[in-house]
């Protein structure tokens, strides 16, 4: 283990005045705004649905699973087009809420789809089996053999499973990104093919206009965003702002700095700790969009990311050439110092985790104080050595890279608790700005809260989706 430099013990805690909005996170209130409109509208389909008679209304035999099988269809239909729109990259939500959130949000969503839709397809074969007096089978063969669109309905739901299938955490890890990322696009298919039989034997909507409009509604709703987030928006943006490779240069062994220029690019407004998906028009890499994050903050003409190789696409880049054709689609995130409700902030990266935070040193001003703790496997992996050394010889940072190989648990890790204890003794009194790979950004999540800094104060950058 090598210790480039230890962390040195911070001042004692002064006053703070609070930055921002009183100490509170300014992302907490759009997004319970945000819930609660998913929740109204959640309310409405159900009530749809009780006007049509609900569980009390159903009488006779199967009469209960039936209205069980309505419901679940109703709710996992709509769980399927609230996960549409929290991916739509609406620019607006997700700059109010977070990517990560909406992240979560739809991998949640996403789970409560597959068992509402197979609640669906179970309840209404039982209840219209009990209801015909025939077996589940026989009944299966029925619906698909002269239900209008039932038939490809079961192939939009077979797919529904395999998305879910490989979405589930063990299996994602098994897959490669790509391999996930094109199962996943068949979800957009078995929307289309489960949406006809909706309105041809959906009994909430073959008789009531009332119903059919609202549905519609919320299907123009979901695609319509997709449309313009995903499609038009992207066009613009680069249409105008003409993106290219201005150079690359080498950080370390294997990672790179890719200045990327273009037009007017402060009319994009992105913030130093946003990432934007990036696109290189290359024989290999065109039909492949990554997230990477701003290493510095931008400039009228000039945007900067900064590459660590991880696979294939990340090697690729690593000698990408100047005059490359870039699209990006962007800026997202809200991990920025906007999110501060102080003046102290600490930043801790692990390793290629520094990109953003590289970026947010450039925003600081004097009455900030502000400690950077750089963990790297080894000193050669620091990268931006120069650049850090200018803001360590400002009299309100205070930078440190720690470097050493081996990872420890909550106390004896190079970042440990009782090391940031020591380090940093005014850390309940900071914004604490964490950005790192999956399990460093959970392990100092975890060292925080032990640390008891509130929850509010802590912001991260997960560097996985
Ligand atoms: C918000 C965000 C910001 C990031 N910023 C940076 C940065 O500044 N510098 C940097 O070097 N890396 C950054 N990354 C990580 C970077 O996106 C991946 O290293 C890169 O996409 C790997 O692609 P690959 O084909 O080389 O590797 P793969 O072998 O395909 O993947 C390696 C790892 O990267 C993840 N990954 C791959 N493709 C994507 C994708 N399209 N979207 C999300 N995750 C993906 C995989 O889940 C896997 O964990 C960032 C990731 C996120 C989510």
């Amino acid at each position: 283990m090598t210790t480039a430099v230890t962390p040195k013990p911070a001042t004692p805690a002064a006053p703070t005045s609070p930055v921002g909005r009183g100490g509170r996170d300014p992302v907490a209130g759009p997004a319970k705004l945000v819930a609660w409109v998913g929740f109204v509208a959640a309310a409405v389909t159900v009530g749809l649905w009780i006007r049509h008679g609900g569980i009390t209304g159903a009488t006779g035999p199967g009469g209960p699973a039936t209205a069980l099988g309505q419901i679940t269809a109703l709710l996992g239909t709509y769980a399927v087009l609230v996960q549409l729109l929290l991916m739509s990259r609406i620019v607006w939500l997700e700059r109010a809420i977070g990517f990560d959130r909406l992240v979560g949000w739809h991998r949640w969503t996403g789970f409560a789809t597959l068992w509402l839709l197979l609640g669906h397809v179970v309840f209404t074969t039982v209840g219209y089996a009990q209801g015909a007096h025939v077996s589940l089978w026989a009944q299966t063969r029925d619906f698909v053999s002269h239900y209008p669109d039932v038939l490809i309905a079961w192939v939009g739901f077979v797919m529904f499973i395999a998305v879910g299938v490989t979405s589930v955490r063990i299996a994602r890890r098994k897959l490669q990104r790509q391999t996930w990322y094109f199962v996943h696009l068949y979800a957009y298919l078995a929307i289309a093919l489960t949406f006809a039989h909706q309105l041809a034997v959906g009994t909430d909507f073959s008789s009531d206009r009332a119903a059919r409009v609202w549905w519609i509604f919320l299907y123009v709703a979901a695609f319509g965003a997709i449309l313009w987030w995903r499609v038009v928006e992207p066009c613009r943006l680069n249409l105008r702002h003409d993106l290219r490779v201005h150079s690359v240069r080498r950080e370390a062994p294997d990672v790179v700095s890719i200045q990327v220029r273009g037009r007017d690019l402060d009319l994009i407004d992105a913030q130093p700790g946003q990432f934007f998906l990036w696109r290189f028009i290359t024989p290999t890499g065109w039909f492949q969009a990554h997230p990477f994050s701003l290493s510095a903050a931008p400039r009228k003409d000039r945007l900067r990311i900064t590459v660590k190789v991880l696979g294939d696409h990340s090697a690729r880049l690593q000698r990408v050439r100047p005059g490359t054709r870039v699209l990006a689609e962007g800026p997202y995130g809200t991990f920025t110092a906007a999110r501060r409700t102080r003046r102290r902030a600490l930043l801790i990266a692990g390793g290629i985790g520094i990109t953003p935070l590289r970026a947010m040193l450039d925003t600081f001003g004097p009455d900030d104080d502000v400690v950077l703790l750089y963990r790297v496997a080894t000193a050669d992996d620091a990268v931006f050595g120069n650049e850090l050394a200018k803001f360590a010889g400002t009299p309100n940072m205070r930078i440190h890279v720690i470097a050493g190989n081996e990872i420890g648990d909550d106390n004896t890790d190079l970042l440990g608790v009782p090391t940031l204890k020591r380090g940093v003794p005014d850390i309940a009194t900071r914004d604490c700005f964490v950005c790192g790979p999956p399990a460093f950004l959970d392990a100092l999540r975890r060292r925080l809260a032990i640390l008891r800094v509130p929850r509010r104060q802590i912001h991260y950058e997960r560097f996985e989706l």
